[in-house]
């Protein structure tokens, strides 16, 4: 089958590899329909992800059709059609049982396209698919279900829900990449008065308004704090998230917050953030962090059937397998091109 495999820092190529073949009775093999790219295979490719070995094959989303399961599979069946999750699943651990499976001791959390070969592929071993993948409902269409495989459940979970939304609130999102946007679509499912985006990147604001958000604001001045405190008496916002992964927009979020407020950070950082405990200790804030479970997919799943979540609009480009080098030079290039997300179908 043909895949797209990292050759080490800076290097891949869409490569002839062996098909995946079942090595564990608990193992699906899926075929894969529709597969994207995810801000993290551009971090692997820049060689700051060091678990990723030479070889790997990429990627961690997916929708396909099972193609053959092991034995102790009960759930999913040849022919099923699934969204494979960003993280897979033993379903029995302390963690999975406390619905917290991106910490699975068993053997899963974040490893396809990680540890064990990933979904950038034509065919990829799903790993404990009883509990790593989702069976589809027919009115879901494959590629609205790919937007639940990762960035909608990162953006709900580790914004949104870590931060407590609630009714009524002023919420700042710090990034309006497709998982700030997530935050913002999943905000609003909570009826917030005001969400203030806040990006350095025309393009990214101009989706946060489409995706949602009441008020934008560039970073490249210092404009953030000015906006939040006229919309909140002085205050701050009620619930400030964290989608960049940079010291500067760690700070931010955090100046940003009311005393009492709330702050999930959901980027991925690279360099130590500073917290001025100094400034912030008589404050009452509460600041989260955390790696996406998605427990809460099988609820997105049904606000999609529902027709209640338009996840659509993150799709900016399509390609086909042929496309697959295109498809990665269109994402990297997201400043020129204006992707969200990509995805590559059959
Ligand atoms: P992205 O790179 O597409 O988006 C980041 C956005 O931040 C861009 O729009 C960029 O213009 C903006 N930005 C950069 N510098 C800024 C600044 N100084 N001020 C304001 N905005 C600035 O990334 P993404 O895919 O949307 O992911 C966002 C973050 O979430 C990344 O750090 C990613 O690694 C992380 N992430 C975390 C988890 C998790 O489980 N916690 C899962 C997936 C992704
Ligand atoms: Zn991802
Ligand atoms: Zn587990």
């Amino acid at each position: 089958m043909r895949a797209m495999v990292y050759h080490g820092p800076g290097s891949r190529a869409f490569d002839e590899v062996p098909d995946p073949e079942i090595t564990d009775d608990a193992d699906a093999i899926v075929r894969v329909d529709a597969t994207t790219i995810c801000g993290t295979d551009l971090h692997i490719l820049g060689g700051d992800v060091p678990s990723v070995h030479a070889g790997r094959v990429l990627g961690h989303e997916a929708v396909g059709t099972v193609e053959q399961t092991g034995s102790a599979v009960r759930t999913v069946g040849e022919g099923d059609r699934v969204l494979v999750s960003c993280i897979s699943a033993c379903g029995t651990c302390r963690y999975c049982r406390a619905g917290q499976y991106g910490q699975c001791l068993g053997g899963g959390g974040w490893i396809l396209g990680h540890t064990c070969n990933g979904t950038q592929a034509e065919f990829v071993r799903v790993p404990y698919a009883d509990a790593s993948t989702h069976r589809l409902p027919a009115s879901v269409s494959s590629e609205d279900a790919l937007m639940l495989a990762d960035i909608m459940p990162t953006g709900y979970e580790v914004g949104v829900l870590k931060a407590g939304v609630r009714p009524g609130d002023v919420v700042a999102v710090i990034g309006a990449g497709p998982v700030g946007l997530a935050a913002i679509i999943g905000a609003r499912l909570f009826s917030p008065s005001h969400i203030v985006a806040i990006d350095v990147a025309a393009r990214r604001l101009h989706a946060a308004k489409v995706f949602g958000a009441d008020v934008t604001v560039s970073n490249c001045d210092s404009e953030a704090l000015h906006v939040v405190q006229s919309l909140t008496d002085g205050l701050g916002a009620d619930v400030t998230i964290e989608a960049v992964g940079k010291p500067e927009t760690f700070e931010l979020a955090v100046s940003l917050a009311r005393p009492g407020g709330r702050i999930a950070n959901v980027g991925v950082h690279g360099k130590p953030a500073t917290l001025h405990l100094e400034d912030q200790w008589t404050r009452d804030i509460t600041v989260t962090t955390g790696l996406v479970d998605t427990y809460s997919t099988p609820m997105l799943l049904r606000l999609l059937a529902t027709g209640q979540l338009d996840v659509r609009k993150f799709i900016t480009h399509q390609f086909s397998f042929d496309e697959f080098d295109e498809a990665y030079d269109t994402f990297a290039g997201a400043a020129d091109t204006g992707a969200l997300k990509v995805v590559i179908s059959r």
